[in-house]
């Protein structure tokens, strides 16, 4: 089906999905049945171990979810509930199942297990590499597998500095069919938005161990960075409270304590600040190390997992029509770039009959969003939304029940989809990247500010934070030679620095400084300003 005419139930939640929120509930659930139906299951197993018998599990979770059977059958999974049929593996390879010692889906998988996996397949296999690009502030390492083929493995400084080489406009143009795309899949900036970096371990299992004709193209065509968690202390979080709570039956009932995180939950960082907004500010020390990352291979396309609420089904971009476009973002890569990749996520969603919609919700004007920032990079930043089963099996409107395995398979079909989609659409991307740069100087040219000024006389750690961010962002700075006045202010040589508009990254200089004061819509998803300069009292 195509975005546009996005499948719907005739059953809408209570209120508009937002990310990782957990959906109100909803008039008429039911509220005692749970504890009835544990007092009659209670009786029902004292009878059964007074008998001798063993009640079989499956036959428990049916009596005590009451529930359709196929939503706590696909609870528990093998490899072949996730993978499209057909899909084979280098045995010598071990899946995420056999590494872990449990299907997925059926735990919660710990950051640091999430880690040996991926040290496991690099350890095996000449596909793949892995490197921690730093550390969270609870010291868990923020880990990065890179997969493509070993030959491209053995020349990734080469292919990462003509990547480099090709985006800057006063270079001859390089042919994009001689290079790989570049490609950052990016999964879990919010903790408990949990499917996500179960994804990232089929992903990179499928990209390492994958054999046929189809992934060797994909290796071949690509750099493929893996970050499987973004947010390593807050999925920690979540995870011990999930695996803590769970019940042997799963439990569905969305009053169980296995459904309902305590305050502060998972979603935030160690300080409990939203790190799905620090891509501009960049407070959080695994921020600063991701945008380092990205500015050091500027990524053609960008993926960001998240979960939304219970009763909600799945979301891909475009994000709502009206009002959700940075104005300094090229159109092109809103309304066509992205339908071409929607069009396969549909297709891979159809494929398994799940329920989505698009263009209805979310925005991309705030620079700090992760799916967001990439696009000011000339790459296609991404956000997908599934309805979160928050634990391992849950009542919801859509689904009977949703299950973690199946929120982890929508996602898993979607970034396999987009691996997919980005080397087809290779030449384009990596061509669209470099007019990006292009079409910004010519802009930045056009414009009234030809340079920015700032600079406080009494304050130099305002002054050292400030250009710390700036530099953080690759912007070019230089440092004021002769006095000047501007804007009614007396900026001294030697105390003050300036930004010019006509430099690589023009449009983050301009994100940075300018007010933006004219859009098509009011309604924001939730930032809606991002003047860094004022933020600093610049
Ligand atoms: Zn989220």
């Amino acid at each position: 089906m195509h975005p546009s005419s996005p499948k719907r139930s005739s059953i809408r939640p209570s209120r508009l999905p937002g990310d990782c929120l957990p959906e109100a509930r909803l008039p008429g659930a039911p509220v005692l049945r749970a504890p009835l139906l544990r007092t009659a299951l209670l009786s029902l197993a004292a009878l059964a171990l007074l008998a001798g018998a063993l009640v079989p599990t499956a036959a428990l979770a049916q009596a005590h979810t009451d529930v359709p059977a196929a939503g706590a059958e696909a609870a528990v999974q093998s490899m072949d509930y996730f993978f499209p049929e057909g899909t084979t593996f280098d045995e010598a390879i071990p899946s995420p199942e056999e590494f872990l010692g449990y299907p997925i889906g059926t735990h919660h998988t710990r950051h640091d297990r999430i880690v040996a996996y991926m040290e496991e397949l690099a350890r095996l296999s000449d596909r793949a590499s892995y490197q921690s690009i730093g550390r969270s502030i609870e010291h868990r390492e923020l880990p990065v597998l890179t997969v493509t083929t070993p030959a491209n493995h053995g020349r990734l400084d080469a292919i990462r500095e003509t990547h480099l080489q090709a985006l800057d406009p006063a270079n001859d143009p390089i042919p994009a069919s001689d290079r790989p795309v570049v490609v950052h899949l990016g999964y879990g900036v919010h903790g408990n938005e949990t499917s996500s970096s179960e994804v990232a371990m089929l992903k990179a299992y499928w990209l390492v161990a994958g054999q046929g004709a189809e992934v060797e193209r994909y290796l071949e065509e690509g750099i493929w960075h893996i970050e499987p968690v973004l947010n390593p202390d807050g999925r920690d979080r979540h995870t011990n409270w999930a695996n803590m709570h769970k019940a042997d039956p799963f439990v569905a009932d969305p009053l169980d304590r296995e459904h309902n995180e305590v305050w502060p939950g998972g979603r935030t960082n160690h300080y409990w600040f939203d790190l799905n907004r620090d891509w501009l500010p960049l407070q959080d020390p695994s921020s600063r190390a991701r945008i380092d990352f990205h500015h050091q291979w500027m990524p053609n396309v960008v993926t960001d997992y998240h979960e939304m609420g219970t009763n909600s089904t799945y979301f891909f971009e475009p994000t709502k029509p009206v009002g959700s476009w940075n104005p300094l973002l090229p159109e092109e890569l809103y309304d066509d770039i992205t339908l071409r990749f929607a069009d396969d996520w549909a297709a891979s969603l159809d494929e398994l009959g799940s329920l989505y919609f698009t263009k209805e919700v979310f925005d991309n004007t705030y620079p700090g969003y992760g799916s967001t920032y990439p696009n000011f990079l000339g790459g296609l930043g991404l956000v997908f939304e599934q309805a979160s089963a928050r634990g391992h099996i849950q009542e919801s409107t859509h689904h009977g029940v949703i299950t973690f395995a199946y929120a982890i398979r929508n996602q898993l079909r979607t970034s396999m989809a987009t691996v997919r989609t980005a080397v087809d659409e290779k030449e384009r991307m990596l061509e669209y990247q470099r007019d990006f740069f292009t079409g910004g100087l010519e802009e930045a040219a056009a414009l009234d500010e030809q340079a920015w000024v700032f600079g406080s006389t009494v304050d130099h750690t305002l002054n050292r934070a400030f250009l710390d961010l700036l530099l953080r962002h690759r912007l070019e700075v230089w440092e004021l030679a002769e006095t000047v006045e501007a804007g009614g202010r007396t900026f001294e040589a030697g105390q003050a620095w300036v930004v010019p508009t006509s430099q690589p990254h023009s449009r983050l200089v301009r994100s940075i400084f300018e007010t933006t004061d004219t859009y098509a819509d009011s309604v924001f998803y939730d930032a809606s300003t991002w003047t860094m300069s004022l933020a600093y009292g610049i």
